[in-house]
């Protein structure tokens, strides 16, 4: 997993407004009002990761949750979020902070 890759992905949403995500997600989130009873997997013991890779396959949100749980939550985060466990997103975060810093900078001379 590349963070300053995932990180400099996400730069694309930086300027979008935090609400707007917000609505993005909860719209189109997959697993927002998917499971109204416990997952079909939720028997199932798996870690965070492994969640994560299972629940969030195919949720065509998975930029917009991450950036928003990075915006809202930053190191706090908990539980899993825009297809990353907690630990790789606090793992990111710090990449994320950084992102863009080079373009800002300009040129190198
Ligand atoms: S990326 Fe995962 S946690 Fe985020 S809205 Fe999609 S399914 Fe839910």
């Amino acid at each position: 997993m590349n963070l300053i890759w995932i990180a400099w992905e996400l730069d694309r949403l930086r300027w979008v407004p935090t609400g707007v995500l917000a609505d993005v997600v909860s719209r189109d989130g997959l697993c927002i009002g998917a499971f109204t009873d416990v997952p079909p997997w939720g028997d199932e013991e798996m870690t965070d990761r492994e969640l994560a890779a299972r629940m969030c396959a195919g949720c065509p949100v998975r930029d917009e949750c991450l950036e928003l749980e990075l915006r809202t939550a930053g190191a706090d985060t908990v539980g899993v979020w825009g297809a990353m466990a907690a630990e790789d997103r606090r793992e990111l975060y710090a990449h994320w902070l950084r992102r863009g810093e080079r373009a800002e900078r300009g040129p190198c001379s």
